[in-house]
């Protein structure tokens, strides 16, 4: 017996782009001792506080079913956080309650994609976002940015790409990038989504990560409301990763066959864990800005390492939690630099590859280890490429 063409073609047997990551995880429990750079996660757990109000709402009865569209306190906090700072008129209808962004993102595809339909995302992109489309049965289309653009795709590549296609996924701030949308982005895909008819779905899951700029939303412009889904998470606003907390935001409508979609897939997300992002988000802006601003610093040490090494360029990352080294000096791909990196120095950053073809000839360093330890090793990387570089 054979599993489902649709289901076996989401990764087709392929590459998927976390080779490293767990060539260094084997390496790790084979007692190496690898510093690693490759993933987006905090190098703090949840804060005991969060955890302290799971235990109690877990001790206090939250351990049944769940309300499958969330719980409507939690429902009313994303939309109110919203509202107030989009100025978008947003309740609790508009919401749905997701295991993380990534489910909310499977969501947001199967709502607006119908078998067979084209789906657009742009190159560098998040590692999931071709097998998401694939996974709702959809043909991805993606659209290579350049690094000479600032990895900002502009109007004429949108307009051309989409004009067959039902969606187009955007991700600002970006991962792997650190770029963060500016105005005349936001419009091209705005002006291009009327024009070609699109549905928009905007990843902000790093929306309290921007370190220049201004994060804009394309929901908050007009007539865009009725056809944008946003994906949201606490994973990376609250460190809150392992407890699979996000949502979906969109006209209701949608919202509503989100919510039957659930009912027949994950039934809901656990109360105690509800219960702590309501706590969590309850903390506000300050507690946000204890989570996000060691990622700040830790990017301010890595450009002044980067002063001392004028071959290397980059493209200063201006939200996220990553930086984007360019070693095309070195005259290698980003995965055989990594792979050598990994094996010479014991250092694992993802290679560029992994986020699509734009982005090759990078690699991407997580800016997740203690300050003193980041900069020693950030510190180490810049030396390794500069050292084989051919310029
Ligand atoms: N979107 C982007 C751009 C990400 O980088 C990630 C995780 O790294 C996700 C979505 C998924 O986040 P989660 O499912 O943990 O909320």
């Amino acid at each position: 017996m054979k599993p489902s063409n649709r289901i076996a073609s989401i990764t087709n047997g392929g590459f998927d782009g976390w080779e490293i990551f767990y060539k260094a995880r084997q390496m790790i429990s084979s007692g190496t001792d690898v510093t690693e750079l490759s993933i987006g996660e905090h190098d703090i757990g949840t804060d005991p506080a969060i955890l302290k109000s799971m235990n109690e709402a877990a001790l206090n009865g939250h351990t049944g079913y769940a309300l499958v569209p969330g719980i409507e306190e939690l429902r009313s906090l994303v939309a109110n956080k919203t509202e107030k700072k989009t100025g978008i008129r947003t309740t609790l209808e508009n919401v749905i309650i997701t295991p993380g962004g990534q489910s909310a993102l499977f969501a947001a595809h199967m709502a607006v994609l119908d078998q067979g339909d084209t789906a657009a995302y742009i190159d560098p992109f998040y590692a999931t976002y071709p097998t998401t489309i694939r996974s709702v049965g959809a043909i991805e289309r993606k659209i290579i940015t350049s690094a000479e653009n600032y990895f900002q795709p502009t109007f004429e590549q949108l307009d051309s790409a989409t004009k067959k296609t039902k969606s187009l996924l955007i991700n600002s701030p970006n991962n792997p990038t650190g770029m963060v949308y500016n105005e005349a982005t936001i419009k091209s895909i705005c002006d291009v989504a009327k024009k070609n008819d699109l549905w928009i779905i905007s990843d902000e899951v790093y929306d309290t990560q921007i370190w220049a700029g201004k994060h804009i939303s394309p929901r908050e412009i007009e007539n865009m409301t009725e056809r944008t889904l946003v994906v949201g998470s606490l994973s990376k606003s609250h460190a809150m990763t392992g407890s699979r907390l996000g949502w979906l935001l969109g006209p209701k409508e949608v919202i509503d066959k989100a919510i039957d979609l659930a009912t027949n897939m994950t039934y809901g997300v656990p109360g105690f864990i509800q219960h702590a992002g309501i706590f969590a988000l309850e903390q506000g802006k300050k507690f946000e800005e204890k989570i996000s601003w060691p990622f700040n610093r830790r990017r301010k040490l890595a450009l002044d390492i980067l002063n001392d090494f004028p071959n290397l360029e980059h493209i200063p990352p201006q939200g996220a939690m990553y930086v984007m080294l360019n070693i095309r000096t070195t005259g290698m791909s980003g995965t055989s630099f990594a792979h050598k990196l990994l094996d010479a120095e014991k250092i694992a950053v993802m290679p560029g590859e992994s986020f699509g073809e734009a982005a090759s000839g990078h690699v991407r360093i997580s800016l997740t280890l203690a300050d003193k330890k980041f900069e020693e090793t950030f510190r180490r990387i810049c030396k390794f490429a500069s050292n084989l570089s051919v310029l």
